[in-house]
This record gives C-alpha cells, sequence and structure tokens, in this order.
C-alpha cells in the first residue's frame, strides 16, 4: 500500500505535468490570437414573444484556431480571465460589437440591439468605464442599441462599486442586463437598488420547465417579480415550442435559443433576420 502510495503520487504528478503543457500552449496561443486575428463574434437573434421580431441579438466569441474549428468561450475565457488577457480580448469584442451595428444598418437593420457579455475581471479594471465610453462614443452608435451583460454574482460581490458603475453607464442611456438570473448569490433587494434593464432567466431553469413543477414555478416567479419592478424578462437556451408556449404564458417577453437559431457569424445573422422578416 505504500507501494501503491508512492505509484499514485507519480501518476498524478505526470497527469498534473500533462495539464501543465496543455494549458502552457494553449496560453502561448492565445496570447497571439489577437495579432493573429482569430476571434470572431457569432450573433445569436433575441424574439420577441409577441410579435415573433428580432430585437437584436447577443454576441457571443468564438476562437478559430488553426484547423479552422470555432473554440467555444468556456475553452479560454477562464484562462484568459486567469493571466489577464481578457482584458484586451474585451475590447477587441467591445469595438466589433459596436462596429457590428454600423454593418447591420447598412443593411436597413436600424433598430436592432447588442447585447455584451462581460466578465468579472473586465469590469474590475480601473479604466472600464472609460475604455467602454470611449469605444462607444468614438463609433457614433446608438448607446439606447447597446446593452452589457454581466452574472449577478459579479455584481454581489462588489455591489457598491457595481451600483456606481451600473448608474454611470445607465447615466449615458446603455442597457444593462442580468445573465444567468436565478443560478447566482443573488438578494432579491438588489434588484430595486441596481439600475437594471433587462433580467436573463438561465438556460438551467428553461429546461426543465413542464417536467419539474418547481423550475416553472420558479421561472413564473422570476417573471412577476420584474413585472412588479418594470424589467424585461429575456429566456435563454429555448430548444422546443413546448418551453416556448410555457414561457410565453408565463408572460416572458423575449426568448434566445437554438428553437429559433444558434449564434452565427455575422454575414448568416443579417440573412437570417431579413428572410424571418420577409
Ligand atoms: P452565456 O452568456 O450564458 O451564453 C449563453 C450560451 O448558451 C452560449 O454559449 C450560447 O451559444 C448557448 N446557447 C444559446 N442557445 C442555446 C440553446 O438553445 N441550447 C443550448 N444548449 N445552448 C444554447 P457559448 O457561446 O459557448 O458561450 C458560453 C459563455 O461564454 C457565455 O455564456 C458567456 O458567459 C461567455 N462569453 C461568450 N462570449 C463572451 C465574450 O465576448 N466575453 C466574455 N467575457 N464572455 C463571453
Ligand atoms: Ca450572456
Ligand atoms: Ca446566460
Ligand atoms: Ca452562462
Amino acid at each position: 500500500s505504500k507501494e501503491q502510495g508512492r505509484f499514485q503520487v507519480q501518476f498524478f504528478s505526470a497527469e498534473a505535468r500533462e495539464r501543465q503543457t496543455v494549458r502552457y500552449s494553449m496560453e502561448k496561443r492565445l496570447f497571439k490570437a489577437l495579432e493573429r486575428n482569430e476571434f470572431r463574434l457569432y450573433y445569436q437573434p433575441m424574439i420577441d414573444m409577441v410579435t415573433g421580431r428580432t430585437t437584436g441579438a447577443e454576441a457571443l466569441i468564438r476562437w478559430i484556431g488553426e484547423d479552422g474549428t470555432p473554440i467555444h468561450p468556456d475553452q479560454f475565457i477562464p484562462l484568459a480571465e486567469e493571466n489577464g488577457m481578457i482584458v484586451p480580448i474585451g475590447q477587441w469584442v467591445v469595438k466589433t460589437a459596436l462596429n457590428e451595428l454600423s454593418v447591420w444598418r447598412g443593411y436597413g437593420l436600424d433598430h436592432l440591439r447588442i447585447s455584451i457579455n462581460l466578465s468579472a475581471r473586465q469590469l474590475q479594471e480601473p479604466d472600464f468605464l472609460l475604455n467602454f465610453l470611449q469605444m462607444l462614443s468614438h463609433s457614433g452608435e446608438n448607446p439606447e442599441q447597446v446593452m452589457i451583460e454581466m452574472t449577478e454574482t459579479v455584481v454581489m460581490r462588489k455591489a457598491q462599486e457595481s451600483i456606481d458603475l451600473l448608474g454611470a453607464l445607465k447615466a449615458h442611456r446603455i442597457k444593462i442586463a442580468i445573465d444567468d438570473f436565478g443560478t447566482g448569490y443573488s438578494s432579491l433587494s438588489y434588484l430595486r437598488r441596481f439600475p437594471v434593464d433587462v433580467l436573463k432567466i438561465d438556460r438551467s431553469f428553461v429546461r426543465q420547465i413542464g417536467e419539474m413543477g418547481e423550475d416553472s414555478e420558479i421561472v413564473r416567479l422570476i417573471t412577476l417579480l420584474a413585472r412588479a419592478l418594470s424589467l424585461e424578462v429575456c429566456a435563454e437556451g429555448v430548444e422546443s415550442e413546448l418551453e416556448l408556449s410555457y414561457l410565453r404564458e408565463f408572460g416572458v417577453g423575449s426568448y434566445q435559443g437554438y428553437l429559433s437559431s444558434p449564434a452565427i457569424p455575422s454575414g448568416s445573422f443579417v440573412d437570417w433576420v431579413l428572410k424571418s422578416r420577409a
């Protein structure tokens, strides 16, 4: 058993070393990815539940690596947060997303809203607000067509700073959404103090709607809460007509999900919107 123990130690350290190597080589490629122009934004339509019309899109980042297949953010955003790369990547995201508004306008789509994800590390940057507002004013875009998404955990961790930050964004007429609503560490009272516009109901609740009574009740309660506070509600990850009909019955205002479309490249998104309007 002593032998076995020693063997295990060696086994795990070899495995750990292997993990380090993989991480290191990914990190090296990640540092070069921006200058190599390897990131893309994909766009997932956000759809009005009542009219069925597209109200905008959420920008979701992809990393197109050597073999051409898009790598999803869960594979590299955590690493980028750890080593700080998320800051320049995030700036690229904001610039690209703002530019997308002018691309859409070129196709006569001048009413759509772009929604941008921000992670904790980005919001902690002392220059975040200044940078963001500068990029916005350089773009010349209408701030009311710009929404930012952050999770409630991020907001709650530094409550007073968040109130100030969100207040400043709000003063510039930028829309604010709480992402993955219902999954984090949240206190309902914060919703009154934070200048929030939209609650995005997490996919984990949507997925089990109708199957498990409790999740349906949570969705229903979030909708009631939102109505009481005059907030919009957007459901994430809608995959079936059944889910959609429940959400509509509960009074959820808009949705995203594979039922209508996954996140797709800019050109495909424009085609999709133009076709779905016809
Ligand atoms: P999120 O903001 O909660 O985004 C929703 C995720 O659900 C996206 O995954 C989207 O592609 C996926 N999704 C949408 N509809 C459906 C559906 O019907 N079924 C299922 N199964 N999934 C659906 P994605 O694109 O892989 O992004 C993962 C996470 O990475 C995002 O979660 C967000 O937190 C983060 N992220 C994405 N883009 C950015 C970015 O530009 N900056 C930062 N900081 N984070 C980002
Ligand atoms: Ca999001
Ligand atoms: Ca989400
Ligand atoms: Ca999420």
